[in-house]
């Protein structure tokens, strides 16, 4: 039996059985579902999406962003998937490196907004150990990417750590802050169950884009103008800053690796994160690529790119 979360944990896992979740879409509004497999080692996760010409795979890897407005989305050879960051945290918290997943349609069902339901589907078909050590990406110098006041910072740290920030001009948020140890095997109870968050003066705008039309009260934390309005309120003082660092955690998974290091974010969005991931790969030095074979030995090219990776080993 594996323990949660995967710190220390040094080999990949995959699910020791599939499990199915279904739900409206976010964005769309549409009806979507999900089927979520064992990988083999080596394959990360990979959406399996239906286009015209038939199903297409689409490997979780930052090279195939394809848009960040709202939401992480994905696109390779004509397929696309969206809203896929709170299910790649859960797959990060709970440490499952390898699964296939197979949509109905171009987004993840949204459910509770958070990453509670994926990272409880994973604890009950549960985790299994595969002979292939997992990929880590071990930062040795500070990096870090700004955008406006957006601001990721990462440094050199013997054990992971998160910590988020933000700030908005409002009573109930005003300046926020949480921080994360993956080591202390909480996930389930600390991280994910923050949900996503939303400003009631911000809602009518984005109906009106046509976005969010699968939101509710059901699916996200909605501040009004002197607070939580959801029947239960907030699920943390700090639910904001909590999700910040979750949507974070989410969209680092696709570096292909985890991430060791002490890791800042502040006002951080998804276009941030997708910056940071590219100047990380680009930069030369700034991390070790861990196992270096796994990086170049990948099944697919074009999943892990091998350009500049020479330059980065002998750094
Ligand atoms: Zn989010």
């Amino acid at each position: 039996m594996s323990a949660f979360p995967p710190h220390g944990i040094s080999f990949q896992h995959t699910l020791k059985q599939p499990f199915t979740l279904q739900g409206p879409a976010l964005h769309s509004g549409q009806h979507a579902s999900m089927a979520v497999e064992p990988a083999a080692p080596g394959s990360g996760v990979i959406f399996r999406v239906k286009t015209s010409a038939g199903w297409q795979d689409i490997p979780a890897h930052w090279r195939h962003i394809s848009s960040t407005r709202f939401a992480m989305a994905l696109e390779y050879r004509g397929a696309r998937i969206s809203t896929i960051e709170h299910f790649l945290a859960a797959c990060a918290g709970m440490g499952l490196d390898n699964a296939l997943v197979t949509v109905n349609g171009p987004e993840l069902p949204i459910l509770d907004g958070s990453s509670s339901v994926f990272a409880r589907a994973i604890r009950e078909a549960g985790l299994a150990e595969q002979d292939q050590e997992r990929r880590l990406v071990i930062i040795r110098r500070p990096i870090s990417a700004q955008i406006q006041d957006a601001r990721i910072r990462v440094s050199p740290a013997d054990k992971t750590l998160w910590h988020g920030r933000v700030q908005f001009n409002h009573p109930w948020v005003g300046r926020s802050y949480a921080w994360y140890d993956p080591s202390a095997g909480r996930f389930l109870s600390e991280l994910a169950p923050a949900r996503t968050f939303g400003f009631t003066s911000d809602l009518d705008a984005m109906r009106a884009a046509g976005l969010i039309r699968g939101g509710s009260l059901d699916n996200a934390l909605v501040i009004g103008d002197h607070g939580p309005i959801n029947e239960d309120g907030a699920r943390f003082f700090n639910e904001c800053a909590r999700h910040k660092i979750l949507d974070a955690m989410g969209d680092l998974f696709l570096l292909g690796g985890a991430l060791v290091g002490e890791i800042e974010l502040e006002a951080n969005g998804h276009t941030l994160h997708a910056a940071f991931m590219r100047k990380l790969w680009e930069t030369p030095g700034a991390a070790d690529w861990y196992p270096t074979h796994s990086w170049v030995a990948h099944p697919s090219d074009e999943m892990l790119p091998s350009d500049g990776f020479s330059a980065r080993s002998a750094a």
